[in-house]
């Protein structure tokens, strides 16, 4: 067995950082005997600096080297309907067969980690580390914590059938008053959750709540920043409209999902805070083009709201706002052209909002970590001791950014120092 692997490239992209030429990047593998070399990258730089012990390595040659890509914002619900209130009556054992295909397609397009802001993937991402099935690393949060009649609720079903599934394990939670609120994140710590993820306004795919309407007390929305500090864990809030971004952001809140109507106090206080805006555009866009993914309401919601998201989003960019990138892909439906595995259209969806493409390589790698703050593993970058997670690419993403929405043009994926995908071997997904 090999404890070393070796990959020259032509152009290697770091994901922070300046791109460089003839490059070779060393890493650990899976089966590496050092426990502090498995699965890490052992050096990055030119080919020429290479230190003796490493240069008698047969090395693969690509033409460019990146960071395995991080989507910072994606469901695991394993739900083929694009209609949520479905999730009341869907089997979980069946949520994760499909969610096995989901996972196989995100991996496939070189994403090698996803933040998981609500989904099954916080209950079966074990299988994946424990190599049934190949996918990405997973950090989830759970179930999104939503108040009675909010985002996360499912209003055309019985509240008692509501209360039933969350306690049999359905990801989503109410809570309503501090108590409860308190009581939801630790549910959500006890189940392994990496981040904490709560509903600040209503959204589009909720049939009865508006996007603008803000959620929760700033009482409620303290107590949970609060609990999920004490944890050392970041907090991540769905919000669309401009009162609830701004209450979260005051609460303590560090993501802001969707970002949908801010204005200039709400972009202000989010770089006094440092906060992260992930715009989600691929939902909003696809979402737009096809009324038959969605209930009549929502798709009368996102014709508004699209167009809101995207002119918030060239402000925030404009103003230097830290943004990282999420696609919001949720739905396990195949035939459709908004599935798990599209999530690199992201990439072309920010450079068309105003980033530029090396901007946006770090919005969707090095980024990604940073919405999970003090929890963030070492990720997103190709540097020493970091994760070995790397694609080989057959283009540059910095001249041609859309080659990062295309999977067949990202020819290998290592995660954790394993090749999982490589010409000859590629991840087979139906
Ligand atoms: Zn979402």
């Amino acid at each position: 067995m090999d404890d070393t692997g070796s990959n020259d490239a032509d152009v290697l992209v770091p994901g922070r950082g300046q791109p460089f030429r003839d490059a070779t990047l060393i890493c650990g593998t899976e089966d590496a005997s050092s426990s502090d070399e498995r699965g890490r990258i052992l050096y990055v730089g030119s080919t020429s600096d290479l230190p003796t012990k490493y240069t008698k390595l047969s090395a693969v040659k690509v033409p460019v080297l990146m960071p395995g890509l991080w989507d910072a914002h994606v469901h695991y619900f394993g739900e083929a309907e694009p209609n949520l209130d479905h999730l009341a009556i869907l089997r979980p054992a069946l949520a994760g067969m499909r969610a096995a295909r989901d996972v196989a397609a995100t991996l496939n397009a070189g994403y090698t980690s996803v933040r998981e802001v609500g989904g099954y993937g916080i209950d079966f991402s074990q299988a994946i580390e424990e190599g049934w099935m190949p996918g990405p690393h997973i950090y989830s949060a759970g179930a999104p914590i939503s108040q009675t009649a909010g985002h996360g609720d499912l209003h055309t079903q019985p509240i008692e059938l509501m209360h039933h599934k969350i306690a049999q394990g359905l990801p989503l939670h109410l809570a309503d008053g501090v108590e409860e609120a308190i009581k939801a994140v630790r549910l959500q710590i006890r189940r392994g959750a990496k981040v904490i993820k709560l509903c600040a306004t209503g959204g589009v795919m909720s049939r009865i709540d508006s996007p603008r309407a803000a959620q929760f007390t700033p009482a409620e929305l303290r107590a949970m920043v609060e609990e999920a500090t004490r944890t050392n864990m970041y907090v991540a809030a769905h919000a669309h409209g401009t009162e609830g971004i701004i209450a979260a952001l005051k609460a303590g809140v560090m993501t802001i999902e969707h970002g949908s109507y801010l204005t200039k106090e709400a972009i202000g206080l989010m770089k006094e805070k440092g906060a992260i805006l992930v715009a989600t555009r691929l939902i909003q866009v696809s979402g737009i083009r096809h009324p038959e993914n969605m209930a009549e309401e929502s798709y009368r919601k996102i014709l508004t709201v699209e167009r809101a998201n995207k002119k918030s989003y060239q402000e925030a960019i404009q103003a230097g706002v830290k943004c990282a990138l999420g696609s919001d892909l949720g739905i396990s439906n195949v035939p459709s052209d908004f599935k798990h595995g599209m999530n690199g259209h992201e990439f072309y969806l920010a450079v068309d909002a105003g980033m530029t493409p090396l901007q946006a390589i770090e919005a969707g790698t090095a980024n990604g970590p940073d919405t999970l703050g003090p929890q963030a593993p070492l990720s997103g970058q190709l540097k020493e001791n970091y994760d070995a997670d790397f694609i080989a690419l057959t283009e540059d993403p910095i001249r041609n950014i859309e080659v990062l929405a295309q999977p067949n043009k990202i020819t290998h994926v290592w995660k954790g120092g394993r090749c999982f995908k490589s010409p000859g071997k590629p991840i087979t997904i139906h």
